[in-house]
């Protein structure tokens, strides 16, 4: 495969922007490469501008749940674009993505739209902190809910990649007000909690962990949460930015049947343009500025292209009762990938929650962010490069979780299955 032309375009990239890049996963440099330049997208493909095409299962991070320039999406936004791109000002478009957003998530009585996940999570912890009076809160190991100075701590994912557990620059005052458990781990906050349970504002937690690969959470871990913070009036944050729309339509508290007093959303609900969402409990939620005292804002929040492309996807999905379909062509390809590798004799974790999926090189299930780090990423590297030069575009690190469109198709899933069998068996 040549990427002379996208070696030249990152080389030029690189003068400007750390890493040649505005998001250092971007960079391929965690699987030891060069990254494709991309042209343009389209359904469930990605084109360079060196002229190679790949199946993509990255899908920009997991937002575009129903493939690259869906024709729908497309035909709104030039729609939107002609009567201008931001006002500063109110639009019905915000009340109709939030009531699209209530139907789904009921939990969310009442919302704040933002431009990205960071903003949304970081918003909610200013709520929680606000509401409670308390400045302390709980996050875990290996989940990563964005990249605001409490929340740097022990992160998963590009920060996990980089061998940055935190980063320098968040202070360490801050850093103490927040206390980092193992994920999965319900004794340890219990512990906690009994110690100074009166000091916490929040458990903040990915229900479903997608930023340390994908692990999802054991049986009454959720449920543990929920009754430890009701008991001690501490909020319950679900950090859905990444498995909302995904694990069900309503996210992990529709499939787990619990309900947090705070959700972030963020990835599908902008469709594709940048947007997030926080909202809850409306006692809680009545306190955010202008109602109340607790103060956020956002020049482009509510931006009208960005709600026009969330109403968009979100009808579509609800109307075309999309996500069993999606998540069923998950399972297939899975299937195909477990097979694969079982006829090469390699060893595989490969968890999948609805349209979410990973893969760990590890003879052992995967439960937290330890077990994720122990799991071989060599073998990762070498996988990863096989399946991109057989046009196969994955998240160029394990600790990244892969993502299925509705765009993809029969074709596509047994294309990705063939290139895996090849690249399992380590002959490249
Ligand atoms: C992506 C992600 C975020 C951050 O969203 P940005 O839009 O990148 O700021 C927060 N939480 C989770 C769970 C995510 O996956």
């Amino acid at each position: 495969m040549n990427l002379q032309k996208s070696a030249d375009a990152f080389a030029e990239a690189k003068k400007f922007m750390p890493g040649g890049v505005n998001s250092p996963v971007r960079s391929f440099s965690s699987v030891n490469s060069n990254p494709p330049f991309i042209s343009h997208g389209f359904g469930s493909h990605i084109f360079d501008i060196d002229g190679n095409s790949y199946v993509d299962y990255v899908l920009s991070w997991g937002p575009l749940i129903l493939g690259h320039a869906h024709p729908k999406i497309v035909d709104a936004l030039k729609n939107a674009v002609e009567r201008g791109t931001s006002y500063g000002a109110p639009t019905e478009l915000e009340t109709q993505l939030a009531k699209l957003v209530r139907k789904i998530y009921p939990s969310m009585e009442v919302m704040r739209m933002v431009n990205s996940g960071t903003e949304a999570t970081m918003s909610a912890l200013r709520v929680a902190r606000g509401y409670t009076g308390r400045e302390k809160i709980i996050k875990f190991v290996g989940c990563y809910h964005g990249h605001s100075d409490s929340l740097l701590v022990k992160t998963g994912s590009g920060a996990a990649t980089f061998g940055e557990p935190s980063s320098p620059g968040v202070t360490r005052g801050t850093a103490q007000d927040t206390i980092t458990l193992p994920y999965n781990d319900l004794n340890a906050v219990e512990n906690i909690f009994s110690q100074c349970g009166e000091e916490i504002a929040a458990v903040i937690v990915e229900p479903v962990a997608g930023n340390m690969g994908l692990v999802l959470p054991k049986e009454n871990f959720l449920r543990g949460l929920r009754d430890v913070t009701k008991k001690f009036g501490a909020l319950l944050i679900f950090d859905e930015v990444m498995c909302g729309f995904r694990v069900s339509l309503g996210g992990a508290q529709e499939k787990y049947q619990i309900t947090p007093d705070l959700t972030c959303l963020g990835k599908i609900v902008g469709g594709g343009l940048p947007c997030a969402v926080y909202g809850g409990r409306e006692d809680i939620m009545r306190n955010v500025s202008p109602d109340g005292r607790i103060y956020q804002a956002g020049t482009l929040s509510g931006n009208p292209l960005a709600m026009t492309a969330g109403i968009e996807t979100l009808k579509i999905l609800l109307e075309d009762n999309l996500t069993e379909k999606i998540s069923a062509k998950t399972s297939k390809l899975v299937d195909g990938i477990k097979s694969a590798a079982k006829s090469a004799n390699v060893t595989i974790q490969t968890p999948q929650a609805g349209s979410m999926f990973g893969i760990f090189f590890s003879a052992n299930e995967v439960t937290n962010f330890d077990e994720s780090a122990a799991a071989n990423q060599e073998m990762f590297k070498k996988f990863f490069a096989s399946m991109l030069e057989q046009g196969i575009y994955l998240a160029p690190s394990q600790f990244e979780t892969l993502f299925m469109s509705a765009a993809h198709t029969d074709e596509d899933i047994a294309k990705t299955i063939d290139a895996a069998k090849k690249a399992l068996s380590f002959e490249l």
